[in-house]
């Protein structure tokens, strides 16, 4: 096949709205570029720095249509691997490769990998609220939307110190008491079903804010209420405490979009610890990986629900449409609304209509990036508060 030579790399970042975001262009010999997202909204400076300084000059020069030796060349070539810094800044390199082949091609990636496995995916979005009357109101309108499934949350991160009865002078942070978030959200289950019946699909998202026993009595007392899925209920390294949960109780779990290196999922697939895989995907390094995880995942039947938040660019929100209508395992994409700074900068965000995300029917990953508008909003970093989270006698602990 005729080389395709890489002539330039640049790195953008941009705040358009309230995220940091970071994105990859790959210039080519023969005219065609391609952009990912490397964004690793709380370094994103860091993630620059890998790229301009340390990643370009590995690439310039190099085969484009070689996405499996750059990918592997890129992981290796600092010796150490893994971590959120090198995987975003490598999964930025590798979307844009995959983008470069797309657009050469002339297919929609998921064209390009096989063809699609469904007509459409279906999307859940968030339901969350402070109070229950308020969480109705919003599930009342999702459903008008087409939605038959949504993640319900009651009360969000952080809550004044003062009310949780902690101790004087309270450390700075965002506390929470594990104990009334769990009677909380028990009670929310019990509401919204007595309410809502079989209209819609319960998803929720513990944030490992549980100690372990009690997380295993959360998840058997949930299980009434037949949720699509539970979502991380251990901090990545507590997840041996899987084995004992899934003896005793049947509600489906899903995890993994702290997930870096492949020694936190392979064990898991292995042993059929989880029923859905939450992997971030320029968390693991792009693409590339991807799909060679969902094919693992496949293979042990589990299915796939990538982590699709707010702080990523709508070139990484299409690459799991691309994926999700690929994947024979793919159940269900996370659907946040893109603000309008941000769908300005990325033209042909993609939209779910009526509770489904379409095949998107553009080569490449089908976004294109605005770098003109992009520079009208330059990055801006404050230290998070959120993941500053504390119980009421002020210790920290994971976010
Ligand atoms: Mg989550």
């Amino acid at each position: 096949m005729k080389p395709t030579i890489i002539t330039n790399v640049t790195c953008f970042t941009l705040k358009p709205d309230r995220h940091n975001l970071t994105v990859v262009k790959i210039d080519t010999d023969r005219g065609v570029t391609g952009y990912g997202c490397a964004t690793f909204q709380f370094r994103p400076l860091a993630v620059k720095t890998m790229i301009d300084e340390y990643m370009k000059p590995v690439l310039m020069g190099r085969d484009a249509n070689q996405i499996e030796d750059i990918w592997q060349t890129l992981y290796v070539n600092a010796y150490w691997r893994n971590g959120p810094v090198l995987n975003n800044a490598l999964a930025g390199v590798d979307m844009a490769l995959w983008d470069i082949k797309g657009k050469i091609a002339d297919m929609p990636l998921y064209a390009l990998w096989g063809g699609q496995a469904r007509t459409a995916i279906p999307a859940y979005t968030h339901a969350v609220a402070e109070t229950l009357d308020d969480l109705y109101q919003q599930i009342d309108s999702q459903l008008a939307q087409g939605y038959q499934y949504l993640r319900c949350q009651l009360g969000f991160y952080g809550g004044n110190p003062t009310d949780l009865k902690t101790p004087q002078g309270p450390l700075a942070g965002a506390y929470f008491d594990p104990n009334a978030y769990m009677r909380t959200t028990l009670k929310m289950f019990a509401a919204v079903q007595a309410r809502y019946g079989d209209k819609f699909q319960m998803l929720h998202d513990v944030h490992e804010r549980l100690a372990t026993n009690q997380a295993i009595q959360f998840a058997k007392a949930a299980e009434p209420y037949h949720l699509f899925f539970l979502e991380d209920l251990f901090a990545p390294d507590q997840n041996n405490w899987l084995t004992q949960l899934r003896s005793q109780c049947a509600t489906p779990i899903a995890t993994g979009e702290l997930f870096n290196n492949p020694m936190e999922w392979q064990a898991l697939l292995r042993d059929q610890q989880i029923d859905y895989l939450r992997i971030h995907v320029s968390q693991i390094g792009g693409i590339t990986p991807a799909l060679k995880v969902a094919h693992f995942a496949e293979a042990m039947g589990i299915k796939i629900a990538w982590h699709t938040p707010s702080d990523m660019t709508p070139l990484g929100v299409a690459v799991n449409t691309q994926l999700n209508i690929h994947l024979h395992n793919a159940a269900i994409q996370e659907n946040l609304p893109v603000p309008e700074n941000t769908r300005r900068v990325f033209a042909h965000t993609p939209v779910a209509q009526g509770g489904y995300f379409y095949p998107i029917e553009r080569a490449g990953i089908g976004v294109d990036f605005d770098e003109e508008a992009a520079a009208a909003y330059p990055i801006v970093y404050r230290p998070h508060e959120w993941t500053q989270s504390r119980i009421p006698d002020g210790t920290l602990v994971t976010p």
